[in-house]
């Protein structure tokens, strides 16, 4: 008895390396599709993203464990109460200190952890005055062969006195899934490069582990893609609220609202102009958001429409705003499962980990519970 107490009490590795890799725009049911024996093998599960499911809010409520709501990042880009705090569309987007709430990186410091964090959205200096020991302070994309690269030398750096969290964002299959559509050739291709170096990467992995060590690779999605069937004219949009009223992702699959407009006020101005924009009311009010429009799941602004205009697969048409190709994100994911993301996780071990999460919001409670 006693003896199946201590086995419980101390863990069977000397120390041990979450890595948590980002898989940008990697649905749930897109991979159920497009390759379903992959998605048994590797025991993939959905997590649900938060509402707007866009890639910032999204990495930031997998870094908290809160919604956006509470977070505070509602988009890609920073807010005009954000832009007036002095954050900017460029690198300035990517400051932790937009998060109203503690990241994960933060809070593995505070408890001992070492931490390393690599391109991840919303992650740049100190939050708001401590942060991860080692830390990108530039957005440059990489491929998957360069992520399995810095993964492999930071392992090789680890020194073994603590446990250690590595985060990264990975491209995913977003950009690919935007512009050919979220189930087309192109991405099928894609998903192909990317379980390539998924595999490279558990291969090398295996290679550094010494006596004692554990390593547990998370692999999150931050949302998943629906193809596209209508578009909503943004146009009348922007003739009802004019450009101060409303913003960020508009172009897509939302709009933003800002204070004082009230969501009532919203929901009929849109009416009105025959925009089919559901309106939420935001109940805290963080960055002056009072309310999110969102359009129907598989609807997205465009210019001018004509009745059976679609976008096309290079996402563009002469005399309209670019399409934003035929594969969009954003809407409420309760309204639709396309948006729900991809989750499965990968151990040297192969020994139980935590119950896995459902919502994005449950990777820093998982993460933090395998240590
Ligand atoms: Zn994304």
């Amino acid at each position: 008895m006693l003896l199946s107490l201590l086995a419980l009490a101390s863990p069977a590795w000397a120390a041990q390396a979450v890595i948590v890799l980002s898989m940008d725009g990697v649905g749930f049911k897109q991979l159920e599709t497009i390759d379903p024996a992959f998605v048994l093998s590797a025991t993939v599960t959905a997590i649900r993203p938060p509402f707007p499911s866009q890639t910032f809010p999204g990495h930031s409520t997998l870094a908290t464990g809160v919604a956006p709501e509470i977070h505070g990042v509602f988009s890609n880009r920073p807010v005009k109460a954000e832009r007036e705090k002095g954050y900017d569309a460029g690198d300035g987007r990517n400051q932790s200190t937009r998060l109203h709430a503690e990241p994960l990186w933060v809070t593995a410091s505070k408890r001992g952890l070492e931490s390393e964090v690599r391109l991840w959205p919303v992650s740049y200096g100190e939050w708001p005055s401590s942060s991860a020991h080692r830390h990108q302070e530039r957005f440059v994309e990489e491929s998957y062969s360069q992520v399995v690269a810095s993964v492999l030398l930071s392992v090789k750096a680890w020194d073994r006195k603590r446990d250690f969290l590595y985060m990264s964002w990975t491209p995913g299959l977003d950009r690919v899934g935007h512009t050919y559509g979220p189930l087309g050739e192109p991405l099928k291709k894609s998903w192909s490069d990317v379980k390539a170096n998924v595999a490279d990467l558990e291969r090398l992995l295996t290679a550094e582990l010494r006596p004692g060590d554990r390593i547990v690779v998370v692999f999150a999605a931050d949302h998943g893609m629906q193809e596209i069937t209508k578009l909503a004219p943004l146009s009348a949009l922007e003739r009802v609220f004019g450009k101060d009223a409303y913003e960020a992702e508009h172009r897509w699959t939302h709009a933003l609202f800002h204070a004082p407009l009230t969501p009532e006020e919203i929901a009929a101005k849109a009416k009105a102009a025959g925009v089919p924009l559901e309106v939420r009311p935001v109940k805290t009010g963080i960055n002056g958001i009072s309310a999110i429009g969102s359009l129907p799941p598989g609807t997205a602004f465009a210019g001018e429409l004509k009745p059976g205009d679609t976008c096309r697969p290079d996402g563009k048409k002469p005399g309209w705003f670019d399409c934003q190709g035929i594969g969009q994100h954003g809407y409420p994911p309760e309204e639709t499962p396309w948006m729900d993301a991809a989750f499965w996780t990968w151990t040297s071990d192969g020994k139980p980990l935590p119950p896995r999460p459902t919502q994005a919001s449950g990777l820093p409670a998982f993460v933090l519970g395998t240590f």
